[in-house]
């Protein structure tokens, strides 16, 4: 009779186990740690500053310029120009809040892959059209693996035809999707690593963290920059948080631990 029971113990530690590695979500230094000392958002030095402070993931935008240059950059303008439809040349020699020039991903990725510590948590904007965001796609893909930083980056879009392509041309890159118009089982079946949807996407359908578990998804939640979420976000058992204020959620993490 006691070999049951010392399954059943084991089981139950094991479950504990599972719940407590669940409950301490991953922190992602939303557009790199750009409120630190002489960063900005999407700079290098907001890159160096998330590797510095041990945060596990920088994320960072980026868009394709019009002869196929990826570039590091929110918006999809400079100085009025719309990036896709300008060329590199043309956007190369602007320069970024904080002095740096504005950085190519060729650049970003080097800086990103000198380290192991921090994943690059790279999002393909949207595009104008379908072929360009395959593209954009395409291009952000050999990027990085010519970075040889395949295994350092998770990929992110708003854009279903972006993260379909991820999928399709690397059935091993990590594709989580933002836009919030998937159940877990859509996004599954689409086959995407994740959901990584506002906060608010997820306190109005509560039963989705625990749907995306069960069928072996992740779950990622932006942009949480109030204590009171942060809160709410450790307590769904979510396992990425993404923030402007990383420092702030790791010392909350760390008194809740
Ligand atoms: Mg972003």
């Amino acid at each position: 009779m006691k070999k049951p029971y010392a399954l059943l113990g084991l089981t139950l530690l094991l479950l504990i186990n599972t719940a407590n590695a669940q409950d301490t979500p991953h922190v992602i230094a939303h557009r790199g740690y750009w409120k630190a000392e002489g960063a900005t958002q999407n700079s290098i030095r907001a890159l160096q500053h998330a590797i510095r402070i041990g945060a596990y993931g920088s994320e960072f935008d980026v868009l394709v310029t019009a002869d196929g240059i990826p570039i590091v950059n929110h918006d999809n303008q400079i100085d009025g120009q719309k990036i896709e439809d300008t060329p590199y040349k043309a956007l190369r020699h602007h320069r970024l809040a904080n002095g740096e020039l504005l950085p190519s991903l060729r650049q970003y990725l080097r800086t990103g892959a000198r380290q192991q510590n921090t994943r690059l948590i790279l999002e393909i904007k949207t595009h104008s059209s379908p072929e360009k965001e395959k593209e954009a796609a395409r291009i952000a893909l050999a990027e990085v693996k010519r970075a040889k930083a395949q295994d350092m980056v998770d990929y992110i879009s708003f854009s279903s035809c972006i993260a379909d392509e991820l999928v399709r041309l690397d059935p091993n890159a990590r594709v989580f999707y933002l836009n919030g118009d998937f159940s877990p089982a859509e996004a599954k079946a689409h086959g995407y690593a994740g959901i990584d949807y506002h906060y608010n996407v997820l306190r109005h359908n509560p039963t989705w963290i625990d749907e995306a578990h069960q069928l072996g998804l992740e779950v990622n939640v932006w942009t949480v920059n109030q204590e009171d979420i942060m809160r709410w976000a450790i307590d769904q058992g979510i396992d990425y948080i993404t923030t402007d204020e990383p420092e702030h959620l790791q010392a909350l993490l760390n008194l809740t631990e």
